[in-house]
């Protein structure tokens, strides 16, 4: 197996020639860190009141990873060859001070002597007030989720009655506190929100916001997903085309989710993420650390590798990574892919809920 050779006396991994990579040959770039498994909202697709009540058991503070073991294990995962790291959750917002570990990451330097890129996605409801304290702090870029224009279809998404005006605001300031490109996430559900996909293209064009169509995925147990409810990217596009025409555009990066196209007027960008239809799993370079400290292959991972006990036990940095590279190595998962493949076969998957591990 190989592991990358580590100098104790820096603290983190020394600098890797060869990027640890699985079994599918995907090198470890991105890591999605979930700093709360609680929200403010409760989204239909993602934490249903149903299941997510006052009963529900959210993790007690004490098993939270503090920032600095965050950081701790972040530098770990960098020195290995992450380059970007998203904070979300849950909420993340909702973590007291999260701006300081956004300042604490923001510090982190990629093997190849570069700052780490630090992202947040956020639904946006505490946006308005934290945007200049997250850009003061090094917050590189910013992802807002906004299903719907309309309070009736953002309350039947979002399951709340916070305005949409609020998230709205949020998407405001982050664009004059210069978190520019703010993104904007839309989860299409048929026959619940995307009535209002050309709404959502008409608002954002010409603003500098990238808006992004996301298929809505089976992710978690709770949300009774069903194929008949996907939107494909296909047909969102055509839906956008046939008001405002679209011609393709490049990706920024090779490996990138998002499918970019431009405005013929050149009125801004939108994009689709097709993880159902279009499964990109044989790019995915994704880990995500849950609030409790467990390292998640992927979205849909059943299981994930405990760093919190060995970190709690204060096991050497080196060993840490050890830990984390053995994890990466043996990597084999592509649900997304094998989905199609399990449809009909009345195979059933026990899957961790994405507010915990991070979407
Ligand atoms: N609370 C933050 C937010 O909503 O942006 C961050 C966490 S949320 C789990 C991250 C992203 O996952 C959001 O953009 C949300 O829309 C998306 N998401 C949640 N459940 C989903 C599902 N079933 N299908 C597709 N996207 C989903
Ligand atoms: Fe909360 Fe985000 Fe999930 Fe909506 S998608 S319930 S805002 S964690
Ligand atoms: Fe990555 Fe898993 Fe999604 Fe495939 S299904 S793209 S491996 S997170």
């Amino acid at each position: 197996m190989f592991l990358p050779p580590v100098d104790p006396e820096a603290g983190a991994s020394a600098i890797v020639d060869a990027p640890v990579v699985d079994t599918m040959g995907r090198p470890l770039r991105d890591l999605r860190v979930s700093v709360t498994d609680r929200c403010n909202l409760r989204c239909t697709y993602c934490m249903p009141r149903a299941v997510f009540d006052e009963n529900h058991p959210f993790l007690p503070r004490a098993e939270l990873l503090s920032f600095e073991e965050i950081e701790r294990l972040a530098r770990q995962f960098v020195g290995l060859g992450v380059r970007k790291i998203r904070l979300t959750g849950g909420e993340p917002l909702l973590r007291r001070g999260v701006e300081q570990l956004v300042e604490r990451l923001a510090r982190l330097q990629t093997v190849e002597g570069r700052p780490v890129e630090i992202a947040l996605t956020t639904n946006g409801v505490l946006l308005a007030r934290k945007a200049q304290a997250l850009k003061d702090a090094g917050l590189a870029r910013i992802t807002v989720s906004l299903d719907g224009l309309s309070e009736s279809t953002f309350r039947r998404m979002s399951d709340s009655d916070t305005p949409v005006q609020t998230v709205l605001d949020g998407i405001a300031e982050a664009q004059r506190v210069g978190l520019a490109p703010v993104k904007v996430n839309m989860v299409v559900r048929r026959g619940a929100n995307d009535h209002e996909i050309v709404a959502m293209a008409g608002h954002f064009r010409n603003s500098g916001i990238v808006l992004r169509f996301i298929e809505y995925m089976d992710v978690g147990c709770s949300n009774g997903w069903r194929m008949d409810e996907v939107v494909p990217a296909r047909e969102m596009l055509e839906r956008v085309a046939a008001r405002y025409p679209l011609r393709s555009a490049d990706p920024n990066y090779i490996g990138e989710v998002a499918e970019r196209w431009h405005y013929a007027d050149g009125s801004g960008e939108i994009g689709v993420i097709a993880s159902v239809t279009q499964a990109f799993c044989q790019e995915c370079t994704r880990a995500r650390l849950s609030t409790d400290g467990r390292l998640y292959n992927c979205l849909f991972a059943t299981d994930g590798l405990d760093l919190r006990v060995p970190l709690r036990a204060g096991v050497a940095e080196d060993q840490l990574a050890e830990l984390i590279a053995a994890g990466w190595h043996g990597r084999n998962d592509r649900y997304s892919q094998q989905r199609q493949a399990m449809a009909g076969t009345g195979a059933a998957v026990k899957k961790i809920e994405m507010s915990y591990i991070g979407g």
